[in-house]
């Protein structure tokens, strides 16, 4: 619970508000939550677009070492969480990961149902009312935001939360281009949070199939440059002690076709989700969240308690370690009580 590690002195500057608000009347007007200030550590968020988890295995530790480090070497993580519900395409399950909404409007979710590269539309036109992201949340509580995104349609940010998504790199299908982009920010000026979409796997997947062998040598790809971003991290002191990376996915792929799209299948509603970085201890992440249940096979619903971890708790989560409460209205992680140290 994100107010249980609220700085002291805001919490003290608060209660004094509340005493001095309500000399013995019972009728005065309660103060307004205090304000929340982020607490100086710096959340990567990378979303390693169409990643099969399946190609982790087939890759192994020789192919894809960064990718086992982080996730089952050296972090807290697993490779059996799940996407969103409605849909297993790209910018719908992005849009989760930012608003820790489902997608569905009709049911609180964000309502960004396409996955083109028009961003005519912003978040609050699809939902129909104001949306809130871990950028409007992070840049309240005074912190800095900045997105890195290999698809242009990742331009639905920037429109959406303009004045709290500070810096915006889209370098279309150039994935190394974006990290180092953000590496060069990591090195000088790193933001509060930072979310990475790499899409190469993705582009591939389409053009030559899930599991592939060039599919395999785009993960491969992406293994080397998340691998750079750690590396950044460990040897930049002042990142090393109060950095965590937290990666995931959108969807996954099945193997031997060019689609993603059949929300039903494993194979494109199974993705990993891990942290790695400072306090992150090294284990199973369903085993340091005992109140989340590993799905098995299984596709549980909304419904279904206690829920499998999803890709949609990345903006929760990324708030609690910069120590700022939830997205306003959010769904996944909305108790903050997804456990990464
Ligand atoms: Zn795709």
């Amino acid at each position: 619970m994100s107010h249980l590690r609220r700085p002291a002195v805001v919490l003290a500057a608060a209660l004094a508000a509340a005493f001095l608000a309500a000399p013995g009347t019972a009728t005065a007007e309660r103060p307004g939550p205090a304000r929340e200030t982020v607490n100086g550590k710096h959340v990567i968020a990378i979303s390693v677009d169409g990643l099969n988890p399946r190609a982790l295995t087939k890759l192994g530790r020789t192919g894809t070492p960064n990718l086992h480090r982080l996730i089952k070497d050296e972090g807290a993580g697993t490779v059996n969480a799940r996407t969103q519900l409605e849909m297993t395409v790209t910018l719908p399950n992005h849009t989760s990961m930012v608003t820790g909404r489902r997608i569905r409007a009709g049911k609180g979710g964000h309502g960004v149902t396409w996955n083109d590269d028009t961003v005519t539309t912003t978040v609050q036109q699809a939902a129909g009312h104001e949306v809130d992201s871990v950028f409007t949340q992070v840049h309240e509580a005074g912190g800095t935001t900045a997105v890195y995104a290999t698809k242009s349609k990742f331009w639905l940010f920037e429109n959406s939360w303009p004045k709290a998504v500070d810096k915006n790199v889209i370098e279309v299908e150039k994935n190394g281009a974006v990290v180092k982009a953000l590496r060069t920010d990591l090195a000088t000026d790193p933001a509060s949070f930072s979310f990475v979409h790499l899409g190469k796997p993705d582009q591939v997947g389409h053009d030559a199939g899930w599991m592939s062998a060039r599919y395999l040598r785009a993960v491969g790809q992406v293994d080397k440059l998340v691998g750079s971003i750690m590396t950044q991290v460990e040897s930049t002191p002042s990142l090393r002690n109060n950095t965590v990376i937290v990666l995931t996915s959108d969807h996954g792929g099945i193997p031997g076709t060019k689609n993603h799209a059949i929300k039903t299948s494993r194979e494109d509603y199974r993705v990993a989700f891990a942290f790695w970085g400072a306090g992150v201890p090294h284990t199973d992440l369903y085993a340091l969240n005992p109140d989340r249940a590993n799905p098995g096979r299984t596709r549980p619903s909304f419904g279904a308690s206690p829920q499998p971890i999803r890709n949609g708790e990345v903006a929760n989560v990324s708030l609690d370690i910069l120590g700022v409460g939830p997205v306003p209205d959010s769904l996944w992680d909305l108790g903050q009580d997804l456990a990464w140290k």
